[in-house]
Parts: structure tokens; sequence; C-alpha cells
């Protein structure tokens, strides 16, 4: 199971899974819910520990195999908050949900927000997380001024662009092995209202998405939904959406709890070709003219998803598989054409496909993932001797296309595929800390707990 159970030293019974519900593993779970507690909490415990926050992670960044996980989400309180610049400072458990519930009715919004807000804000610095904005905001984690980070022997670091700024550069894309990020400051940005004015737009090809992505260099959001199904006359055909934040002020109201639960694990078959194809035909034909505008609240906006929670259970029991590469502007073209093309052909449908252009604002992580170029995200159902074989293709056409994959959304990519992509990666080990270790770790790089 992608779930992670068992007995927790205290005798609590937990259970921790990754979104993608793959790998597998079973952990010990420690639950901490005051900074203080760390690491007090992990003493005599053996095989390694990892910290993580929401498992929204897809692979095995925040999974440990037999090993111990400390679960953050109880350290979540807020510790400061300057209505004049914005900048909020809170215990790195807490989530997006729970930092918008207080920052939005106070006239205040993420400065970068993936598509679920259902993230903690130490997951959101661990793997320096990109949004829709990326092309004008750059990552998570430049809108991180400082963070606390705690080692496992109790050092406490400052971290900030100023102060030991190679364990701030090291933490931010850390993958949680430098330390546990006990609490951050986070630069909030002004709102007048809830609502996004928003344009959606078909487009059919690749050239089309490029030359609308040219023309909305100055449009704070934008995403696109690609149907990857289809071949001939509509391949590569989908949808760019684009918004900005309404400046006609509006009511900063909370928004309303999620009613929706995904009830049960579908069967496998459930999503398969012909589903999928004919969900995304649905989806490219939902508006009936090639533009349409209007004005719509934040939720459906950015989250979208979240309206379901456990939406993650329509994959079956056994799991899905995500797959998020990034191609440099130079082969950008051609390794999408290359990579949609071999997806269509395989037949394994994924109808969660995002694609995006990365602008050049720089990274301050060591090891971020975004860099200036295309980034497409997938989705596919494990299906046994299927799904594996064509993951394992496309990562190594993303290496031809000198690419590089996203950890966050990753089960598959090989240590020598990892040690490629990320160079860096011998230069970021100095920083971890000795007893943290994730399975991710372990996979790619043959690293083995303490
Ligand atoms: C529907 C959906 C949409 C998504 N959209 C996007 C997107 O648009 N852009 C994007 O970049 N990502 C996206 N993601 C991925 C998600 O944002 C990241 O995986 C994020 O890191 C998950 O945070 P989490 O709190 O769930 O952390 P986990 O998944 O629990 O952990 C993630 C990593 O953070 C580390 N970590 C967690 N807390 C701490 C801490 N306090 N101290 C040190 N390390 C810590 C863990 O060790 C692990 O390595 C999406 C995920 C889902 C499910």
């Amino acid at each position: 199971m992608a779930e992670t159970s068992g007995q927790t030293p205290n005798g609590i019974k937990a259970s921790f899974e990754s979104w993608g519900r793959y790998p597998k593993y079973r952990a010990n779970i420690i639950p901490i819910h005051w900074q203080s507690d760390f690491p007090t909490v992990i003493e005599g415990v053996h095989n390694g520990i990892l910290p993580v926050g929401l498992g929204r992670s897809y692979g095995d960044v925040g999974l440990l195999k037999d090993g111990n996980l400390v679960v953050t989400t109880g350290m979540n309180r807020i510790i400061d908050f300057d209505s004049e610049t914005g900048l909020l400072t809170a215990e790195a458990g807490m989530s997006l949900a729970q930092i918008l519930d207080f920052a939005v009715p106070r006239g205040f919004f993420l400065p970068v927000s993936p598509g679920t807000k259902y993230v903690t804000l130490g997951g959101a610095i661990a793997n320096d997380i990109h949004g829709k904005n990326h092309h004008v905001a750059g990552t998570f984690g430049r809108h991180v001024t400082q963070f606390e980070l705690i080692r496992t022997d109790g050092t406490r670091i400052l971290c900030s662009p100023t102060q030991n700024a190679d364990y701030y550069s090291a933490t931010i894309a850390g993958l949680g092995l430098t330390g546990l990020i006990s609490w951050a400051t986070l630069r909030l940005k002004p709102i007048v209202s809830r609502k996004i004015d928003y344009e959606g737009i078909q487009f059919h090809g690749i050239d089309e998405f490029l030359s609308l992505t040219e023309q909305s260099r100055d449009i704070e959001y934008t995403v696109s939904w690609v149907d990857c199904t289809s071949t001939g006359r509509n391949f590569c055909r989908g949808i760019f959406m684009q918004g900005d934040h309404s400046q006609k002020k509006d009511d900063l109201k909370l928004s309303p709890k999620p009613k929706l639960i995904f009830p049960f694990d579908a069967p496998g078959f459930a999503l398969n070709h012909l589903s999928v194809s004919l969900f995304n035909n649905l989806y490219f034909n939902k508006q009936f003219s090639k533009r349409a505008v209007t004005v719509q609240d934040y939720e459906p906006f950015f989250y979208p998803l979240d309206k379901v929670l456990h939406w993650n259970r329509m994959y079956g029991r056994r799991g899905l598989l995500q797959f998020q590469y990034v191609i440099p502007w130079e082969h950008a073209r051609e390794g999408t054409i290359a990579i949609l093309q071999e997806v269509a052909k395989s037949g394994l449908a994924s109808f969660l496909a995002v694609l995006k252009a990365f602008g050049d604002v720089p990274s301050p992580g060591m090891m971020s993932f975004p860099t200036p170029g295309i980034t497409l995200s997938l989705d596919f159902p494990i299906k046994p001797g299927k799904s594996f074989p064509l993951v394992e293709r496309l990562a190594d056409m993303t290496l031809e296309f000198g690419g590089r994959l996203y950890p966050a959304k990753d089960a598959a990519m090989t240590a020598a595929q990892f040690q490629t992509f990320y160079p860096q990666w011998q230069d970021f080990a100095r920083y971890r800390d000795p007893l943290l270790i994730s399975s991710f770790w372990e996979r790619v790089t043959g690293e083995q707990p303490a």
C-alpha cells in the first residue's frame, strides 16, 4: 500500500500514504505538535527519520520504508502577521488552506499556489513548489523570507537569503533531508476580491499554445489543460486558461468547506482509453466558443480538484503514477511533441494533463525543479506491465531532450537519471542531516539510513 502504518513509540496506530498511493510502504508514525518536541520525539528510534506534511507528494519523497515519519500537521499555529507588509510567520505544519482562511478575509493571498491547497508550508518549501504564476513570480521559496531548521542533534539554524544562506538554499527543495523546518515567514500578496478575471481559450497544437503563452506574458496566472489521447487533427488540442485577481472590491469571505468525498476505490478498469477520451472530448467542448470570458471565484480557478476529497481513489487500489518534466526552451517544442505522441500511441490515457511555460525567474533552491522551458504533468493509473515501461520511456526521452523530472511527482526515475537531471546532488548531500532520509533518496542515491 502507498499507505505507511504502524505502531508509534507512544502506542498510537496511525497511517500515512502518498497521493499516488504507490509505493506501498510501512513506517512508524510519530505525530509532533510542538516545535520544542523535536528532536526529543525521535530519541531511540532506528532506521532513519523523515519529517512529512499532508502527503500530497505523489511518489516516495514523503515515504520511508520501515523507518520513522514525523508528521508535522499538529504544528500549525500562526506566530505573527504584519498587515502592512503581508509578512506571515507560521509553524510549518500549517496548511495553505489554513493560511488562506486566515489571510483572505484580511485582504491577502498566497504568493504562489499549487493545484491543491491541502499542502503544508513545510512541504511547499521542501519541494519548492510552483504555480500558475511561475512566469512572473517564480517558485514558492522566493517568497519565504526566513525559516528555522532544527537538526536531529537539536541544533537550530535560522535561515534566510543573508543568514546561513547555504542552508536556506539547500532546504528550499531540500526534500525534507536537511532538518525539520519548524516555522517560516512567507510574504503574502494583497487582494481586494476573491474573484479572478478569467479567460479560457481553445487551442490546436503546440504552436498555438506557444503563441498564447507569448501573448499572455503580463497576465499573472496561465496554465493549460491538454488532451493527450487525441491524434491527427486534434493532436495537442487544449484549453489555455488565464486569469488575474479582480481589482473590483468585493466581499472577502471564507471559503466553504468541501462536502464531497470520493467514497470508495474505483475498480481498476474504470479509467481506460475510452472513458478518458470521452472525458477529454467533453472537457474540450465544455466551452462552446473558442474564447470564454468570465469572472470566477478563486477556489474553482486554483483548486478544482479539492472539491472532492480523496479523489485519488478514482484510480483504484493500485494507485497512480504522476510524471512531470521540464524541457528547456532549446528543445521544449520538439520534446513536448515527441512525448505527447508517445503518450497518445501508448493508449494509456491521462486526463489530468497540464501544460505550462516556466519563466526565467531564478529559483532559490539548490535542487529546485523549475527552469525556463515547457513543463508537462501527466497521470497514469497503475496497470501492470504497462504504466512503468511507458514512464521509463518518457523519462529517457526527457533526458534526451535535456530536461528533468520533478521529484515530488516521481516514483520511478532511476538513480542514473536522477544524477544526470540534478548533477549538483552531491553538493546538496553535504547539507543532509545524517539521520534524515526518504525512500526516494535511497532509490536515487543508494544511500541507507545511518
Ligand atoms: C492535486 C495536486 C496538485 C498539485 N499541484 C502542484 C503544483 O501545481 N505545483 C507543485 O509544485 N506541486 C504540486 N503538487 C505537489 C505538492 O504541492 C507537493 O508535493 C508538496 O510538497 C506537498 O506538500 P505536503 O505538505 O503534502 O508534504 P509531503 O508530501 O507530506 O512531503 C513533501 C516533502 O516535504 C518534506 N517536508 C514536509 N514537511 C516538512 C517540514 N516541516 N520540514 C522539512 N521537510 C518537510 C517531506 O520530507 C517531503 O520530502 C500537487 C499535488 C496534488 C495532490
